[in-house]
């Protein structure tokens, strides 16, 4: 039987076989003394032309530094300016980038710069101490830059790569765009605790093209957007949306260290923001501003939210109060960039959008494997040039995930309709969202499981109106520490071990078992229907 296969209603794009950063700073120069982007409190910021220039000098300053091809550098920052330079001198090396959230423990950050094999890592002040801890036990990392003024001993100070002459800059290095690795983003995937996502110089281009496609987002001439970068770079969809989709138009990017509703409206009305891009989170935390009237948001001429499910009442509410038309949704993963967005007309707000130029994409019954027609209900599955290579070092898990097909297995039910819009709405695979952040259960669990008298462990996510989702624990003990371990025990041991985000705010349960299958596999599921049910 031949196979429901679907394909994206918008024209093929063409994907110019060439290195990342070459594709990028090509389209930089037209932009010229533009502002790309500006520190949203200080103002401070980089033109268009510096971009390049600066590139330049910390290109040449890594090399100097002994930095390689092939070599990995580590970003541990929260949203700053110096992202971009950073990211396009490490690739114009023929270097490889990754980020880490800069909030993770010592254990944490450990796993991520020995997995990566990472050999540089550049932070901040507010960071050192743990990093250059985190740096210490990990043999591959060379040195560490810092940011700011102060800089500790046994670290470098990051201005002696954005001030360096240039002179050591390689020139634009030939490459395979399609098997040349450019990131490590880091991503749980379906099952399991964090793994670096392969994504190429190929995976990056294809995906900023398929964003930019013109049934989705039309250029707008002369006219820029500004926008406000309170999503992480170091998460896909904030590196994507603003360090790659939005320097190719030209737009002007005001960095946000940390959201606050009030800072967010205030950068806003101070800076006449034009686009207001989020996560669920910020869209509900917006719309319980009560005295949203008192800023002046006229600016504002549309909203759209990605990494977890909007929550439609608080964006219906939000688009009344700001006056601005209905918000827009977009769906992807740190494997797979882009899947769906809404369309640049005639979008469903309930909807993630319509499948992305140069794609496939088809609903499958996750028990049989049987390709699903319209309105029926399965795991969605993906396949295009934005696929990542795979896991790193990882084969068995992206054998797993991407199939012989090359069909990559999102881990999301959902399903489309007549025409042609899709829907999320289940999460196949053990992933947790807190605020659009990645929370492992298996990471949680291991955790637990770790501290003397737990038997067992299982964690789910129950439903937050404002997180998403909070992580819950089920426990079972052993019998000589039932009545010695409390959950305020096993609260403060994930403090010391995992990034607050992941923190145990759905509460911890004790219980004598664990609903397992026949193979002795924990069933979630049956906890949170449980869960759901009381
Ligand atoms: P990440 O790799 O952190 O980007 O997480 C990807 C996951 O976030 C997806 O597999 C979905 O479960 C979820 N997700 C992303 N975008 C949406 C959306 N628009 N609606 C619902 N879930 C989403």
């Amino acid at each position: 039987m031949l196979e429901k296969i679907i394909k994206s209603p918008l024209s093929d794009v063409f994907i110019p076989e060439k290195r990342f950063e070459d594709y990028i700073l090509d389209q930089l120069d037209e932009y010229g003394e533009a502002t790309a982007l500006a520190n949203s409190k200080s103002g401070e910021g980089y033109r268009y032309s510096d971009i390049r220039t600066f590139t330049r000098s910390i290109a040449s300053g890594l090399v100097r530094h002994g930095f390689k091809q092939g070599d990995v550098l580590c970003i541990a920052c929260r949203n700053n300016i110096e992202y971009p330079l950073i990211t396009y001198g490490v690739l114009r090396c023929g270097g490889v980038v990754t980020f880490v959230n800069p909030i993770y423990t010592k254990g944490e950050l450990q796993h991520q710069l020995k997995d990566s094999g990472t050999t540089i890592v550049i932070t901040t002040n507010d960071f050192i101490n743990k990093i250059q801890e985190a740096a210490i036990g990990v043999a591959s990392v060379k040195h560490v830059f810092v940011i700011d003024q102060n800089v500790p001993s046994g670290c470098l100070p990051y201005s002696s790569l954005s001030n360096d002459s240039g002179d050591m800059c390689p020139r634009s290095l030939l490459s395979n765009p399609k098997q040349d690795t450019a990131f490590l983003f880091y991503s749980s995937g379906t099952t399991g605790v964090a793994k670096g996502c392969m994504l190429t110089h190929h995976n990056m281009i294809a995906t900023t093209e398929q964003r930019g496609h013109p049934g989705l987002a039309p250029k707008t001439g002369s006219f820029k957007h500004c926008v406000i970068a309170a999503i992480p770079f170091f998460h896909i969809y904030g590196f994507t949306y603003f360090l790659s989709h939005g320097l190719t138009r030209g737009w002007k990017i005001l960095t946000m260290y940390r959201f606050s509703p009030e800072l967010y409206l205030e950068t806003v009305q101070k800076y006449r923001v034009t686009m207001l891009n989020m996560v669920p989170t910020i869209a509900v935390a917006l719309s319980n501003v009560p005295d949203l009237s008192k800023y002046d948001l006229s600016s504002v001429k549309g909203m759209g939210s990605g990494a977890g499910p909007l929550n439609l009442n608080a964006g219906k509410s939000l688009t009344r109060k700001m006056k601005s038309p209905p918000f827009k949704q977009g769906y992807g993963l740190t494997e797979v960039p882009l899947c769906h967005i809404s369309p640049a007309r005639n979008w469903k707000s309930n909807s993630i959008g319509i499948l992305v130029p140069s794609s496939e994409c088809k609903i499958v019954n996750p028990e049989t494997g049987k390709s699903l027609g319209m309105g029926e209900e399965g795991e969605i599955c993906m396949r295009g040039p934005q696929v990542m290579k795979g896991y790193l070092n990882n084969q068995a898990a992206t054998d797993a995930t991407i199939d012989k097909e090359k069909w990559f297995h999102t881990g999301d039910i959902g399903y489309y309709d007549n025409d042609g819009h899709f829907y999320i709405v289940d999460r196949l695979k053990e992933l947790i969202k807190y605020k659009g952040y990645q929370v492992a259960p298996a990471e949680l669990e291991r955790v637990l499981q770790g501290y003397p008298g737990v038997s067992e462990a299982a964690v789910i996510g129950i439903p937050d109106t404002l997180a998403g989702e909070l992580p819950r624990a089920y426990v079972v003990l052993m019998k000589q520490a039932k009545g010695n371990v409390t959950g305020e025990d096993l609260i403060q041991h994930t403090k010391d071990q995992v990034a607050p985000y992941k923190q145990l705010r759905g509460g911890i349960q004790f219980v004598e078992e664990l609903p397992k299958n026949a193979t002795g596999k924990i069933l979630r599921r049956v906890l949170k229907k449980q869960f759901l049910k009381n």
